[in-house]
């Protein structure tokens, strides 16, 4: 949720119509570590990327451009490897963040399992030649399709989330004489945003086995009677850009709650726990995600306490961030089209992209950091807002930021924390073709996934 949206301080109704103002323009030069790629630079006044240039980027591969920091990605993973390597953890990369050949193998070579939640996730990854056995199969609406071809292909887990897909996997994995292992997704009733959550009695979603309502204890019965269908334990996942583990403390006690009814019903022990996504990054500098190290030992110190004082063996923990990896690689570059002073309020700018390659701003009203990419200015810092050129006013990608004041037609600009849910959201909006996505790496660009062509969207228009 936007903080502009709701602001904590008092409004500034009679200078900005809807928003406080936004940070001080000290980034209008400065690259700030958090909320840019580790490799970020100004050179002579210019970002660069993984030892490349912007303008050099946009030179070769055009834009509006997704850039993908190679280095930073995988260092990423690392962190998150490691961080939960001691307790031996499953970290698995929640692919819906961004997801493409190259990725999926740079996930593997990191050590770490790949979540996918649609057949056309599963077919990147297995393209990408990821071993099937570590992948995670999500959706609560998986098709028949979906379904055989996990089965199939042998997906190490298939997260199940109704009553129908247990019949379906039932029958169809006894067709094939196979015993899928699985996970049943609850619902704890906790959601989490950012440094609050909620913790009801009731699970008003679409997601998952309500543990509030016995629907989680009825999918258990449902799962462990079926034949050809393998419980090895829960899932649970609770929100989205959390930036503590209060929430996680309490879906945990709540899920440790259930794996100790399940265990005196059932004398079944399960022997695995997957805790979700969720993770935070910073968009702009106040945001302050934790540590992979923190998380790590935060959550698995919960889930310790809950089964210590429950009496039940410590499950295997699994995680599953995207945005944590993802989000912080990546950067959107973008050239300035035009520059409007709307006299009084502010200057729009409006760059060759927009909502198509970035919706989160009008969907989830998100924030982010935007500078001025291919030259140094001295001009004093200008209100401005970043917007695209689609045919809405709501075509908005940066609601509040300062750029120099004389920014110009010509000029690129960098959006940056743009990895995780730009391009994989990505849409034809006004038949505008996707950009391409290019990784940088040591001086070099690569391009992961080509420029869409008019030709490309004509191609399908068979009528
Ligand atoms: C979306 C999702 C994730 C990843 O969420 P991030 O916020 O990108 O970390 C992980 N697990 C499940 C089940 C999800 O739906």
């Amino acid at each position: 949720m936007s903080r502009y949206a709701h602001p904590a301080g008092p409004r500034h109704a009679d200078v900005l119509p809807e928003d406080n103002p936004p940070r001080p323009p000290h980034d209008l030069i400065e690259l700030d570590p958090r909320v840019w790629p580790a490799t970020a630079r100004r050179v002579d006044g210019e970002l660069v990327l993984g030892g490349v240039g912007a303008s050099a980027l946009a030179a070769e591969h055009g834009t509006a451009l997704y850039v993908l920091d190679e280095d930073d990605f995988r260092a990423r993973a690392r962190d998150y490897r490691t961080a939960f390597s001691d307790a031996d953890a499953d970290v698995y990369y929640a692919g819906k963040a961004l997801l493409t050949k190259a990725v999926a193998r740079w996930v593997h070579e990191e050590g770490l399992k790949l979540d996918v939640c649609s057949g056309g996730e599963l077919a990147v990854a297995l393209a990408a030649g990821f071993p099937a056995a570590h992948i995670g199969m999500h959706g609560n609406n998986k098709s028949e399709a979906e379904l055989a071809r996990a089965i199939d292909v042998g997906v190490g887990r298939i997260i199940v989330d109704s009553f129908d897909e247990i019949e379906r996997l039932e029958r169809l994995a006894a067709e094939r004489g196979r015993v899928p292992d699985v996970l049943v997704r609850v619902t704890t009733g906790v959601e989490a945003h950012t440094h609050e959550f909620v913790a009801t009695a009731h699970d008003d979603q679409k997601f998952g086995f309500a543990l509030s309502t016995g629907a989680a204890a009825e999918a258990v019965r449902r799962v462990l009677a079926a034949e050809h269908v393998n419980l090895v334990g829960l899932h649970s996942h609770i929100g989205s850009q959390i930036f503590d583990t209060a929430g996680f403390e309490v879906a945990a006690r709540r899920v440790t709650a259930f794996l100790t009814t399940i265990h005196a019903e059932t004398g079944v022990v399960l022997p695995e726990l997957d805790l979700g996504g969720g993770l935070g990054i910073a968009y702009v500098p106040d945001d302050a995600p934790l540590a992979p190290k923190t998380i790590a030992e935060s959550l698995l110190g919960i889930v310790r306490r809950e089964c210590e004082a429950a009496d039940l063996p410590m499950p295997r923990i699994a995680v599953e961030p995207g945005r944590a990896l993802a989000g912080p690689a990546g950067v959107t570059l973008y050239r300035v089209g035009t520059v409007k002073d709307v006299e009084g309020i502010r200057t729009y700018v409006s760059v060759d992209g927009g909502m198509s390659d970035n919706i989160r701003t009008a969907l989830y009203g998100s924030e982010y950091t935007c500078v001025l990419a291919s030259r140094a200015s001295d001009a004093p810092p200008m209100l401005s807002r970043l917007v695209g050129k689609h045919c809405e006013s709501g075509d908005i990608i940066v609601h509040d930021l300062y750029l120099p004041a004389d920014v110009r037609p010509g000029d690129l600009v960098a959006v940056a924390a743009t990895g995780a849910y730009c391009h994989s959201m990505a849409s034809n909006y006004n038949h505008l073709p996707r950009p391409a996505l290019v990784a940088v790496r040591g001086g070099v660009s690569r391009t992961l996934v080509r420029r869409e062509t008019e030709e490309d969207l004509l191609r399908l228009d068979v009528g």
